[in-house]
């Protein structure tokens, strides 16, 4: 399993020492690659050994992965790459991680294969340093060369480096944008020295985002989103060179940019004609092909009744890019060498890859309390999305370029569907929880979700992060009450009848579990609580110890202890977690203890119980 590190394949790690053998072999099950290791080291059914000189089988590396991780000292790996550097299009991403382990270096491409990314999330995973040298990620600015890589863009003529200059230098820089959606703008901080205008002037730098061919007299920078659906309709047999000079034409006398078509879209007869398909191979374009009767029901400029007759839709390259596209028609069919091409524009661009779901606890809030792994997913993530009081916890991970979407409080299956949406149209998405994402948390409702939808493709591509529960924070602030078996029980009745969470509460009572009340009282919710106590008094003993902590591990954090007859008089609210204790359960001067040892004795439980079950 990649976990979603398709963007970096393939991965080759290059371990020369035991060290770095053993923390490749647990660094490639999660993000993916193959291990090569020295011949000297001692084999592994995981790693391979190169036979010849590390010098000459980086050579071969070089050639065919995409990214290459170098266990050796960074002077070693600049002598051992300096002669095969070509240029930053081509060549892999370098990282280099030392003996050590305390320092992840990107070495090269930082910016064009997005190695700064894969530095960051593997340092996350190591809880080691990423060493990250570029300037504008100093500022809280994605690299311009970079914006449009989670969106798939492409990139057209620049002065990239005049432009990058430009902006660390904090001079203003004018954006035009044309095309696609405007979510990626919430990537860029609010401070960055961009002017948004549709009507640029010629005194500033520019940057674009267009579908069309532009060509400012200033310098600039052009990106194209993949926005541009070419709908095509041709005879049998025609060959792919004839279809790409049809598009090429329309192309250059509409002024629209190549690199931002998306796709090609037609009639579904026209799936399996060998030209459409061949092009489509060659350039990377996906076919999608929708059937007459769909076709029919689009409302387009130029309806033909001799195509309707041919083909039972009285348009085929309208309609389909209009399909397509989901927007609107750009230019209306054009006849060329019979090949008839029209163009719509999609609001949103069309990305190249699959989508990826975390769903990651985020432990109790204090950033100590938040595994390696949930934050390498954090800095995996194109976007966070999570309740705002959890994100504002998280607020120092968020990365440049990274979009972070925070949604009050309720609003669950909203928050899920977005990801799921966001995840389908191709982004790698993280839906954060408090404590861990699978008890009481997002996990489950994305995941029921996505299985009600009955989404196969994501449902193959979602990983839980597990994080510290509140339980456990709670417990380890009031000391060992977990000792013995134990129970959790919300008592918030929005998702279960009260009638059922009563039921349980007898049972935990009456079976002597340490209780976790999940979800106490909030502002709606208040009688829940004493009504919980009413029924645990009815089978314990008042004197029974009860914990309550409030923001665990946050800075407002508030202990109290207490016992089953007194502790709804403490201000419990939603912040709170109640821990009651079993009948041996006792405070100490450390905290709450639940004696890890029961006595060999029959179950006695408290005397109302006895009561009622003698009578
Ligand atoms: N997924 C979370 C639970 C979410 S339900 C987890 O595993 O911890 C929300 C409830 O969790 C709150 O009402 C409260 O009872 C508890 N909770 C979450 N974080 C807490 C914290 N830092 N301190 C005390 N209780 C907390």
């Amino acid at each position: 399993m990649t976990g979603g590190w398709d963007a970096f394949q393939p991965i080759a790690w290059v371990a020369t020492t035991p060290v770095n053998q053993t923390r490749f072999l647990t660094l490639a099950r999660h993000f993916g690659g193959t291990i090569w290791c020295s011949p000297q080291l001692a084999t592994h059914p995981d790693c391979h050994a190169y036979g010849t000189s590390l010098r000459d089988h980086l050579q071969y590396l070089w050639a065919d992965h995409r990214t290459l991780v170098l266990g050796l000292t960074l002077g070693a790996v600049v002598r051992l790459i300096a002669p095969l550097l070509t240029d930053k299009q081509r060549d892999p991403l370098v990282l280099c991680i030392p003996e050590s382990g305390q320092y992840v270096i990107t070495v090269c491409g930082g910016h064009q294969r997005q190695g700064d990314r894969l530095c960051q999330a593997i340092a996350s995973w190591l809880n080691a340093q990423a060493i990250i040298t570029d300037a504008s990620s100093a500022q809280g600015l994605p690299g311009v060369d970079t914006w449009g890589h989670p969106w798939g863009w492409r990139k057209g003529a620049g002065d990239w480096t005049a432009l990058a200059g430009a902006l660390i230098r904090g001079e203003p820089v004018q954006v035009v944008q044309e095309a696609s959606q405007t979510l990626w703008r919430q990537a860029l901080p609010p401070q960055a020295p961009l002017r948004w205008t549709d009507a640029p002037d010629a005194h500033h730098p520019q940057i674009w985002i267009t579908h069309r061919q532009v060509n400012p007299t200033v310098p600039h920078a052009i990106w194209h989103p993949r926005v541009l659906w070419v709908g095509v309709g041709c005879a049998r047999g025609t060959p792919a060179w004839v279809i790409q000079q049809a598009i090429a034409q329309v192309f250059a006398e509409h002024a629209l940019a190549l690199d931002a078509i998306a796709g090609l879209a037609s009639i579904d007869i026209k799936q399996d004609e060998a030209g459409l398909v061949a092009l489509c191979q060659n350039q990377g374009w996906p076919l999608r092909t929708f059937p007459a009767d769909q076709l029919r029901a689009v409302a387009v400029p130029n309806p033909s009744p001799v195509v309707a007759q041919a083909v039972g839709t009285p348009s085929v390259a309208e309609a389909a890019a209009v399909q397509a596209a989901q927007g609107p028609l750009l230019v209306p069919k054009q006849v060329l060498d019979n090949v008839t091409v029209a163009v719509a524009l999609a609001p949103r661009e069309f990305l190249d890859r699959q989508g990826y779901l975390y769903l990651v606890g985020a432990g109790p809030g204090d950033l100590s309390q938040l595994t390696p792994a949930a934050r390498c997913a954090l800095a995996h993530a194109d976007v966070v999305i999570g309740y705002r009081l959890y994100l504002e916890l998280l607020a120092p991970l968020k990365r440049p370029g990274q979009i972070w979407e925070a949604y009050g409080i309720g609003q669950e299956t909203e928050r899920a569907q977005r990801a799921i949406d966001l995840a389908t149209w191709g982004l790698t998405v993280a839906v954060v929880s408090s404590g861990d994402s699978g008890i009481y948390g997002m996990a489950g409702v994305v995941l029921e979700l996505l299985h009600h939808q009955q989404h196969q493709p994501l449902l193959n591509r979602v990983q839980v992060v597990p994080g510290i529960s509140a339980l456990q924070a709670v417990a380890s602030r009031v000391g060992v009450p977990l000792m013995q078996d134990f129970c959790a029980i919300s008592l918030s009745d929005l998702h279960v009848p009260w009638e059922t969470i009563a039921h349980r509460l007898t049972q935990a009572a009456q079976g002597d579990w340490v209780t976790v009340l999940y979800n106490p009282c909030s502002s709606q919710r208040t009688w829940q609580l004493p009504a919980a106590q009413a029924i645990f008094l009815q089978h314990r003993d008042p004197q029974t110890p009860v914990a309550v902590v409030r923001q665990a591990y946050r800075s407002d954090e508030q202990i109290w202890r207490s016992d089953l007859a007194h502790f709804t008089q403490l201000p419990v609210d939603m912040f709170c977690t109640v821990i009651i204790g079993n009948r041996r359960s006792y405070w100490s001067d450390y905290g709450l203890i639940t004696p890890r040892r029961e006595p060999p004795e029959p179950p006695h439980f408290a005397p109302q119980t006895q009561n009622s079950n003698s009578g």
